[in-house]
């Protein structure tokens, strides 16, 4: 019976995920998120780079949007992207705005569980707390600077998530290029200007949730069990290869250093290139 409560289920289809990533990181990285879990939300994943790759687009079917912003690791390089991010998603329509950098794998059946629990025209801003302190700065946009403000952010490192609703109320600061601009005001990264335009100028709470995870914190540590309940992973950086989540299955540490392949055949067992389950 089709009532009024299974036209209100979230599907996967109102979510825009967008991944950050750079030229230089699209074999490394980007092939490897393809292969995984893009491969399940082909759709709504928009990938944001900086260089034209004809090659992986043309090869994979996945959604490239070459931002012409610069390659370069810049406070303004990176808001450029982000810049992008916000304006292809209002162009969408979609329910949520979720992003995640290149070095994240979403597990999709979570965040779709997550995002179910809210509704996309309420204010929502949902990710995990970058510090265990909200995080101080002068407020340059709404005065001289002579004061500061006190506010939270999620850490992009981990991916967050943003109604449209609220999305909608963030533009004056963040459609068209003015995100690039609120970031040079407050001279923050891309992630901070995010939670300051929510949390300073909107005064719309972060929720924090722990469900999101970035290599900054020992990945190690989180018990095996909960893993798949998870909403995003990722993996040490060059500094710290053993920075993984700790899952067994049919790949070793050596064929599958980030465990990314092993989660996603643990989320999707009937993949083609995961390994045979012996007993069925
Ligand atoms: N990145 C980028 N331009 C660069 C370097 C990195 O857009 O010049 C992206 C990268 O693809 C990733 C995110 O920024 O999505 C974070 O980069 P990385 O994981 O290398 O650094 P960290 O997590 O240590 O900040
Ligand atoms: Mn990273």
């Amino acid at each position: 019976v089709s009532g009024s409560r299974s036209r209100d289920l979230l599907e996967l289809k109102d979510i825009f995920i967008a991944v950050k990533t750079t030229r230089k990181y699209h074999k490394s990285r980007l092939e490897l998120l393809i292969q995984t879990w893009v491969s399940q939300a082909k759709e709504q994943t928009y990938i944001f780079t900086d260089g034209e790759d004809k090659e992986l687009r043309t090869r994979t079917g996945a959604n490239i949007i070459n931002t012409n912003c610069s390659a370069a690791h810049t406070r303004q390089a990176l808001c450029c992207k982000m810049s992008v991010e916000y304006d292809k998603f209002i162009e969408s329509q979609k329910k949520w705005f979720c992003h995640v950098d290149d070095d994240n794998y979403v597990i999709l059946p979570s965040l779709l569980q997550l995002l179910s629990s809210y509704h996309h025209s309420q204010d929502v801003y949902l990710g995990r707390p970058s510090l265990d302190h909200p995080i101080e700065a002068a407020e340059r946009v709404k005065s001289d600077g002579s004061v500061s403000v006190k506010f939270w952010f999620a850490t992009g490192g981990a991916g967050f998530c943003i109604s449209r609703g609220l999305a909608l109320k963030m533009s004056p600061w963040a459609s068209l290029g003015n995100f690039i601009s609120t970031a040079e005001k407050i001279r923050l990264p891309d992630d901070c200007t995010i939670g300051y335009i929510i949390e300073a100028l909107l005064e719309v709470m972060l929720t924090h949730t722990h469900l999101f995870h970035s290599h900054l914190e020992n990945l190690q540590k989180l018990p095996t069990d909960t893993v798949l309940e998870q909403v995003t992973l990722s993996f040490g950086g060059f500094e710290n290869r053993r920075n993984v989540v700790s899952v067994a299955g049919g790949f070793s540490l050596f064929e599958d250093p980030t465990r990314f392949k092993t989660v996603h055949c643990l989320l999707y067992p009937d993949t083609n290139w995961c390994p045979k389950l012996q007993h069925r």
